[in-house]
């Protein structure tokens, strides 16, 4: 069963990526962002607690993400499972601490893909994109309809994608989650993809590394 990490910066295209790992070639799509999003919506206390830091587009410290996405990988079994993880480990700490967690069990993360994409695509994408407020679902800013297709929910638009907030998230994603790229190249398991292209393009070119 393979374990597969998605890196990028953020609208590179990871979740539309795993999203068709999950749909057709039966991945367990593990998409932290949207969890944490849930536990917001839930109110729950953890949802509280990192709410702070998803609207200054700010990581949650390493110790509440950890603890919150392993706790995940032991209660859903995930370890007999395919999983493409997205959104998770953003920093080295995260992806020593994922690992230290699956050779528990004798496995490893098998890969780690590096979709990348220039700075203004980044911007354009996400200041216009649209999630589906039932299965969060990405839409592009250009789609003509405003529910989803799948679940005929509502399309709203996440509330960090705004200017600022995008910024920092890139800012974020330079400072803090590029050092995951050395941490996979030394292991010998980052692939690089350029995600400039058409998603059902990428999509063929991770089918070819992953499977
Ligand atoms: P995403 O949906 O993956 O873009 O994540 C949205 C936000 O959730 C990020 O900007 C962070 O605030 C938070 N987040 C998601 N994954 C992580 C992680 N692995 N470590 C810390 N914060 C995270």
């Amino acid at each position: 069963m393979k374990k597969i990490v998605l890196l990028g910066p953020p609208g590179s295209g990871k979740g539309t990526q795993a999203e068709l790992l999950s749909l057709k070639e039966n991945f367990v799509h593990l998409a932290t962002g949207d969890l944490l999003r849930n536990e917001i919506s839930n109110r729950t206390e953890f949802g509280k607690e990192v709410k702070n830091y998803i609207d200054k587009g700010l990581l949650v410290p390493d110790g509440l993400i950890v603890d919150f996405i392993l706790d995940y990988i032991r209660k859903n079994d995930l370890y007999n499972k395919n999983v493409v993880f997205d959104g998770f480990p953003r920093r080295n700490f995260q992806a020593e601490k994922l690992e230290e967690e699956l050779s528990k069990n004798g496995i490893g993360v098998d890969k780690a893909i590096l979709i990348d994409v220039d700075e203004k695509t980044i911007i354009e994408r996400l200041s216009t994109r649209l999630i589906c407020s039932g299965c969060k679902k990405i839409y592009p800013g250009d789609y003509d309809d405003d529910e989803c297709f799948v679940c005929h929910n509502k399309l709203i638009k996440r509330t960090d994608d705004n200017i600022d907030v995008i910024k920092n998230r890139i800012k974020v994603y330079r400072e803090e989650t590029m050092e995951l790229l050395d941490f996979y190249e030394k292991k010998g398991k980052l692939f690089r993809i350029d995600g400039n292209d058409k998603p059902e393009k990428i999509f063929e070119i991770i089918k070819k590394v992953v499977l």
